[in-house]
């Protein structure tokens, strides 16, 4: 079935944690053959798709400097382990049939080409995937901040956080077994009750350019997809 995609233009950001499986850490290549095959089937859809994705299963920088490394270089060791994991999920997109583009914010020109905005939108119209890796570039900055940053820049219609829980809770479910979990929620309700959706920055940037969120679990096969041809799944920020 070819279904009609609801969003034209869509920013996915999966966590690094997400392409480590169980472990917890490194990539796991049976888990990266799954996420893959959910890009390609929303590609399939005809979305023009940019993909940010995280750095956490190899290098997380706020950990790093909590154990007495200087947090800039602990940030630009997350930074390159997002283009380590973009470099993973580019090459089974590759194998599967799917043109894609790997874009660095750091330059690395043997590796990938540097981040220009207006050839990522060229790339995309062309029907490409887009992965954009090295973050925004800047420490002190997270994956979700570049993923909304990326989502503006490509005037994309919406940003689907891919995590490992249903959707955004009250409080953290796998903590708490009464949290409750919340199918629509306002930016405003996220902010002050500083629920776990995106850090704070990441969030006002969606508010301030009124691009919705939907947060949804990666594990569940296929709600990618659902929730990009319209499907009501996971969380719905806005
Ligand atoms: N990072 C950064 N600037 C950015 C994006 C990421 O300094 O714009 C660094 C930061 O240290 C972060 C690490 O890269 O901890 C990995 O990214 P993140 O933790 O956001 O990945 P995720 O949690 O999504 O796996």
């Amino acid at each position: 079935e070819q279904a009609q995609p609801a969003f034209g233009r869509v920013l996915l950001k999966l966590s690094g944690e997400a392409l480590a499986g169980d472990r917890g850490f490194g990539i796991e290549p049976s888990v990266v053959d799954r996420i893959t095959d959910e890009i390609r089937a929303i590609h399939h859809m005809g979305v023009a798709l940019g993909v940010v994705i995280g750095g956490g299963n190899i290098v997380r920088g706020a950990l790093a400097s909590q154990k007495g490394m200087d947090r800039v270089q602990a940030d630009y060791m997350g930074m390159l382990a997002t283009i380590i994991n973009a470099l993973a999920v580019q090459d089974l997109l590759e194998r599967k049939g799917v043109e894609v583009r790997v874009m660095t914010a750091i330059r690395m020109e043997e590796i990938a080409e540097p981040y220009i905005r207006r050839r990522a939108m060229r790339h995309m119209e062309k029907g490409r995937v887009v992965l954009f890796a090295g973050g925004t570039g800047n420490p002190y900055f997270s994956t979700d901040t570049a993923a909304v940053l990326r989502a503006i820049e490509m005037e994309s219609d919406v940003v689907i956080k891919a995590t490992k829980v249903r959707g955004v809770f009250t409080s953290d479910p796998t903590k708490n077994p009464d949290a409750e979990f919340l199918p629509t929620v306002s930016f405003h309700e996220v902010m002050t009750r500083e629920l776990a959706v995106m850090d704070a920055a990441a969030v006002s940037l969606c508010k301030e350019n009124d691009l919705p969120i939907i947060v949804l679990n990666l594990e569940d096969r296929g709600t990618v997809s659902a929730a990009v041809r319209g499907d009501r799944v996971g969380t719905l920020v806005s």
